[in-house]
């Protein structure tokens, strides 16, 4: 794929056939809420700017968030092997986290996907494509700017869930 950083390849393309429940497609139920409205907004990694700038169905917005990089804009339509990362593990994210000096990876449902059924119900997804997710992270986890990334959001989701947790959400 034109322009895409090698640090993107591997999880790009782990992340290619695997779908969240296997080989039922999850928009069925929801009618593909996840590709629809307000949620066709996706944070971009680090070198995947690189990948959309002047893609034909995509806008690159720089924002104020996403700790320096941009959010991406879609048309609600794609071509597979042409989605972000953020719709590749849709609706999970691999919080890392330090233990022993070490990196450790802990998939959990992203608390803001919180229109996705799968993720609201917390529903046992495909463990076929729960392993690619934590595969992906650690191909991700070796370019030390995603990883400096992903450290990030990993602590804004752990503020999040402990703040949910509190609320007794
Ligand atoms: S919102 Fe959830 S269930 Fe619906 S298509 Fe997206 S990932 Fe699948
Ligand atoms: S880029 Fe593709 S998979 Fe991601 S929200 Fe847009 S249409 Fe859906």
């Amino acid at each position: 794929m034109k322009n895409l950083h090698p640090a993107l390849k591997d999880a790009y393309e782990r992340l290619y056939h695997k779908t969240p429940l296997g080989f039922y497609n999850c928009g069925r139920i929801c009618d593909g809420l996840c590709c629809r409205g307000d949620s066709k907004g996706m944070w971009l990694y680090p070198h995947e700017k690189e990948f959309f700038d002047g893609k034909e169905g995509f806008d690159v917005c720089e924002t104020e968030g996403n700790y320096g990089y941009p959010m991406l804009i879609c048309s609600g339509e794609c071509n597979r092997e042409e989605r972000p990362l953020a719709c590749r593990i849709f609706p999970l994210f691999p919080i890392v986290y330090e233990d022993n000096g070490k990196n450790k990876i802990k998939i959990i449902y992203d608390p803001r996907a919180g229109m996705c059924p799968l993720a609201r119900e917390n529903r046992l997804l495909d463990p076929k494509f729960v392993k690619e997710v934590r595969m992906a992270a650690r191909s991700l986890m070796r370019d030390p700017e995603i990883l400096e990334y992903m450290k990030a959001v990993s602590e804004e989701l752990t503020d999040i869930l402990e703040l949910k947790h509190l609320l007794g959400e």
